[in-house]
């Protein structure tokens, strides 16, 4: 099998802000792996805060390209992947981006999607959460009124302003917020009050609201919580997800967190049998990762996948957003395909 590999940058539309720092693109690298007349592709999406470079991930990929050369399609998918794990570090982004043009390519062997040849429900389509940026309150309004055709709203908080924001943005409208907070708040006591109020906000869930670090108090926090908690920073792999022990009621499951579409099948199953909430979500992908994740769509409590409306140079297609779902096509594989000359000048 043939890998090859083209960084790219993903550039937003509009300048892009978290964790206090704002960006006006997101570094990726796009892959795809060709084998008897057919071509799988992949993303590794790479914002600088989760430490993965495009050089280790490159690094990785010549690793990977190394196994790749010397397996062929009869092997079968599991085993090839098997290979591959032990040249894996830190390097779950770019791990991600192989397995799931794997798993492109051995579900166009087959000359099925993805879902048909893994047994799932063809037919879905999902209504998808929008996160609009906070920046300053006078241009909500106008943010609200772009999200119009969206049924859920995704705002981040964790600063002094939270509740101002709150206030602010239930004068212009009543829909149902996923609120996410980054691990901004330090104080249990405050952040019980607040999850209490944002019930009576309309408020659905609230993505990671204290530290990493602060498990002791998320388990006391999950307790009394009368909104879901939902771990994204705090939950990346399965032994992560092993270890949770009641600190949250939920984990939001991204392909660049979990190496893949085959560990996010496990964690869902895991997630279901302990009765948590599951969970979709992505980093600031293209079509291409973004579109991946959406093939497990019907596993999931809440989906917060609308990344690629973010840039102006998505370089797939794929998904497609109509009235506030997802849509997926049923072509070959994940259904996505490089626009023109993305692999011109590709590396290998
Ligand atoms: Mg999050």
């Amino acid at each position: 099998m043939l890998l090859s590999y083209i960084p790219y940058a993903l550039e937003f539309i509009h300048p892009f802000a978290v964790f206090g720092n704002t960006r006006l693109r997101t570094p990726s690298i796009m892959v795809k792996i060709e084998s008897e007349g057919h071509t799988g592709y992949g993303e590794a999406c790479l914002p600088p805060y989760l430490g993965e470079t495009v050089g280790d991930t490159v690094a990785f990929l010549k690793r990977a390209t190394k196994v790749l050369n010397t397996v062929s399609p009869e092997m079968g998918l599991d085993l090839i992947l098997l290979m591959l794990k032990p040249y894996m570090s830190a390097d779950y982004a770019g791990m991600a981006a192989v397995e799931m043009a794997l798993n492109d390519l051995f579900a166009r062997f087959e000359g099925k999607s993805y879902r048909a040849w893994k047994g799932f429900n063809t037919e879905i389509s999902r209504d998808t959460a929008h996160t609009i940026g906070i920046g300053d309150l006078e241009q909500l309004p106008g943010k609200i009124k772009e999200a119009e055709e969206f049924s859920t709203l995704k705002i981040k908080l964790g600063t002094k302003r939270d509740r101002e924001i709150i206030e602010f943005i239930r004068r212009h409208t009543q829909k149902p917020l996923y609120v996410d907070v980054n691990q901004g708040w330090k104080n249990k006591e405050e952040a019980l009050e607040l999850m209490i109020w944002l019930h009576s906000q309309n408020v659905v869930l609230v993505e990671q609201p204290m530290p990493i670090s602060m498990k002791e108090e998320m388990i006391w926090l999950t307790e009394r919580s009368p909104i879901p908690t939902i771990a994204d920073e705090s939950v990346r792999r399965m032994h992560e997800l092993r270890a949770l022990n009641g600190s949250y009621a939920g984990i939001n499951i991204k392909l660049m967190k979990s190496t893949g579409l085959g560990e996010a099948l496990r964690m869902i199953e895991f997630a279901k049998k302990e009765g948590l909430k599951v969970m979709l979500g992505c980093m600031a992908e293209s079509s291409c990762a973004t579109t991946a994740m959406a093939q497990l769509m019907e596993f999931a409590d809440f989906i917060d996948l609308d990344a690629p409306l973010l840039y102006k140079n998505d370089p797939f297609t794929g998904l497609t957003y109509k009235n506030g779902k997802i849509v997926l096509n049923d072509l070959p594989g994940l259904g996505v395909e490089p626009k023109p000359g993305l692999f011109e000048n590709s590396l290998s």
